[in-house]
C-alpha cells in the first residue's frame, strides 16, 4: 500500500514568474514578502517579484530579516508584522531558511494569539497561502510542509502542517546562479541526503518515491562537479534545482532519518552548513543501517554502486575537510538529544547514545 500526495503547484522555467503573473491574483490581494538579508536582492528574484506585483497593482510589505537557521525570535517578529500588515498571502524568496521561516510566520501571522511553541503541539493551525521561490538548490522546502526553526536554547526543531505546504512554487534557475561554490556544494549535498535518506525510509514501497529518489541522486552525481566548473550555466543550475525539488517531494512523503538529526547540533552550535553537516554523518549512519540490512542501503543509494563510491563522491566535495572542535560536554549533550529525536523512529537498525557519541568523537578527529 502506498499513497502519493503533493498539493503544491509547481511552475518551472526561465522568467516563470512574469510568465505566470496572473496566477498571483488567485492567491491574494496584498503580499507579505519574506527574505534573507541580502541574497534575494543579489540574485534578482526580489526585484522581479516586486516588479510583477507592481504590474498587478498588488501592494506589498517586505520582511527581510531572516537569518540562517531561523530563530523563534525572528519568526515571532515576522508574525507580528504580518498580522499588522493587512496582507493576505506570503511570498517566500530565498534558501531553506527564508522558506521555512515564511511557513511559520504565515501560521503565526494568521493566529496572532500563538507563539512558536504552539507550532509543536500537534494541532493543525490555518495559515495564509504561501508562494515559495527557492534561490538555493537543496532543502526542497518549496514542496514540503516542513519548517525547521531554532529555539531559544539553540536547538533545531521541525514542524509541518497541511497549511504550510506552499500553494505555488516558482522555480527559476537564474536565481541560483549567484550561489558561491561552498553554498552550491552544501545545498546539493542536502538534496542528495534527502534523496537517499528518504529512500531508506521508503524502501521501495512507494514506486513514485523510489523513482524520484533514483532520478535525484543520479542527477546530483552527474551534475554537481559540472556545475562547479560552469557556475554561470543556467541550464546546469536548472538540473540541480530540479534534483533538489524532486528530492523534496521524496521527503514530503518519507521525512528524514538519523543523518539529519545527528547533523543539527553541528549547524546550531558550530556554524556548519546544514547540507555539509548531513554529509559528515551520512556514511557512518548508513554503514550502521547496512550492518542490519545491506540490501536496503544498496537500493537507497542507487545509482551509486556502493557506500565506498558514495563516500568518495562526498570526499571529492570536501566533506572530510571540516575542522571542528567539540568538547566532551557537547558530545554528551548532543548524543543524548539525538538519540531521542523523532527521526530515529524512521531509521532502521539499532542506534543508541553510544553510537552518536562515537560519531561526534570521530567528526572531531577529522
Ligand atoms: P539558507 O540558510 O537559506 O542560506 C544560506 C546562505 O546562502 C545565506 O547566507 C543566504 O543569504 C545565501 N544564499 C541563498 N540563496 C543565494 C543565492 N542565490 N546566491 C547567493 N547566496 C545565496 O540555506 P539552505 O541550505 O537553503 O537552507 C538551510 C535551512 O533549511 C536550514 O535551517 C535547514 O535546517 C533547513 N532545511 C529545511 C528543510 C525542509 O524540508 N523545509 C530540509 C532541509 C533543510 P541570505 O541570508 O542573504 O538570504
Ligand atoms: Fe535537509
Amino acid at each position: 500500500m502506498w499513497k502519493y500526495f503533493l498539493p503544491t503547484k509547481i511552475f518551472a522555467g526561465i522568467e516563470i514568474i512574469s510568465e505566470n503573473a496572473e496566477l498571483l491574483r488567485e492567491v491574494g490581494t496584498n503580499a507579505f514578502l519574506v527574505t534573507g538579508k541580502s541574497s534575494a536582492k543579489k540574485c534578482g528574484a526580489l526585484d522581479e517579484v516586486l516588479s510583477v506585483l507592481r504590474g498587478l497593482d498588488i501592494p506589498n510589505t517586505v520582511f527581510d530579516e531572516v537569518e540562517e537557521n531561523p530563530s523563534f525570535a525572528t519568526i515571532e517578529k515576522g508574525g507580528k508584522k504580518l498580522s499588522a500588515s493587512g496582507c493576505d498571502f506570503v511570498i517566500a524568496i530565498g534558501g531553506g531558511s527564508p522558506l521555512d521561516a515564511a511557513k511559520a510566520i504565515s501560521v503565526i501571522g494568521m493566529n496572532s494569539e500563538c507563539d512558536c511553541r504552539d507550532l509543536y503541539t500537534g494541532q493543525n493551525l490555518p495559515a495564509f497561502p504561501i508562494i515559495a521561490i527557492p534561490t538555493t538548490s537543496g532543502t526542497g522546502s518549496e514542496v514540503t510542509p516542513y519548517s525547521i526553526l531554532t529555539d531559544g536554547e539553540g536547538t533545531k526543531k521541525g514542524f509541518g502542517m497541511p497549511s504550510t505546504f506552499p500553494y505555488i512554487s516558482f522555480l527559476d534557475p537564474r536565481y541560483t546562479v549567484t550561489m558561491p561554490a561552498d553554498i552550491t556544494v552544501a545545498t546539493a549535498l542536502d538534496a542528495l541526503s534527502h534523496s537517499v535518506e528518504g529512500e531508506v525510509v521508503n524502501n521501495g514501497k512507494n514506486p513514485l518515491v523510489k523513482m524520484l529518489s533514483r532520478e535525484a541522486t543520479g542527477i546530483i552525481k552527474e551534475f554537481l562537479g559540472k556545475v562547479l566548473m560552469n557556475e554561470d550555466n543556467v541550464s546546469l543550475r536548472g538540473q540541480m534545482q530540479y534534483a533538489s525539488t524532486i528530492a523534496g517531494i521524496v521527503i514530503a512523503h518519507t521525512g528524514t532519518t538519523a543523518v539529519h538529526a545527528a547533523g543539527y547540533p553541528l549547524s546550531s552550535f558550530k556554524g556548519v552548513r546544514h547540507g555539509m553537516a548531513n554529509a559528515l554523518m551520512l556514511i557512518k549512519v548508513f554503514r550502521r543501517i547496512a550492518n542490519a540490512d545491506p540490501e536496503r542501503i544498496a537500493s537507497a543509494i542507487e545509482p551509486f554502486e556502493d557506500l565506498d563510491e558514495l563516500n568518495a563522491f562526498l570526499k571529492k566535495f570536501g566533506v572530510e575537510r571540516v575542522d571542528l572542535r567539540i568538547s566532551d560536554e557537547e558530545i554528551e549533550k548532543w548524543s543524548e538529544q539525538t538519540v531521542k529525536a523523532s527521526h530515529l523512529k524512521k531509521t532502521p537498525g539499532n542506534f543508541d547514545k553510544q553510537f552518536f557519541a562515537q560519531l561526534y568523537r570521530e567528526i572531531k578527529n577529522h
